[in-house]
């Protein structure tokens, strides 16, 4: 496992602007939002990416899910609906080795992705 900048943030060596903190995940603000909410949740086990999560993994994956849906809410996103979306690897277009959920809303958002 890469010693991400996510790692980083989960060892309190680099700040975050914390939205949830539990046992097994955190959720913080997005350093360059792209959409007037966008917020990130991440696991504290060091996963690089939700492609090698394993079965085992399947409650921590589900917990996760969940508090994107929380955290989507406590953001005022229920009525008007929000995306999750979480980017593997290369042509995924994932920058942080270090598995995430993006929880985006506050405007309306385009399909397909670019
Ligand atoms: P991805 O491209 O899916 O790997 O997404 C990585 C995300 O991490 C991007 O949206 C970045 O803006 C975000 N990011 C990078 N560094 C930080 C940081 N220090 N604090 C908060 N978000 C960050």
């Amino acid at each position: 496992m890469a010693d991400t900048i996510f790692a980083k943030i989960l060892a309190g060596e680099i700040p975050a602007d914390f939205v949830h903190q539990d046992e097994l995940c955190v959720a913080f603000q997005d350093i360059a939002p792209q959409a007037p909410v966008h917020i990130l949740v991440i696991p504290r086990k060091p996963l690089t990416s939700l492609h090698v999560a394993a079965q085992e993994d399947g409650e921590l994956l589900g917990h996760m899910l969940r508090i994107c849906s929380k955290v989507a809410g406590s953001a005022g996103l229920a009525e008007d609906g929000y995306r999750v979306v979480t980017n593997i690897g290369e042509d995924g277009g994932q920058a942080v080795e270090h598995l995430h959920f993006h929880v985006l809303g506050g405007r309306s958002l385009t399909w397909p992705p670019g």
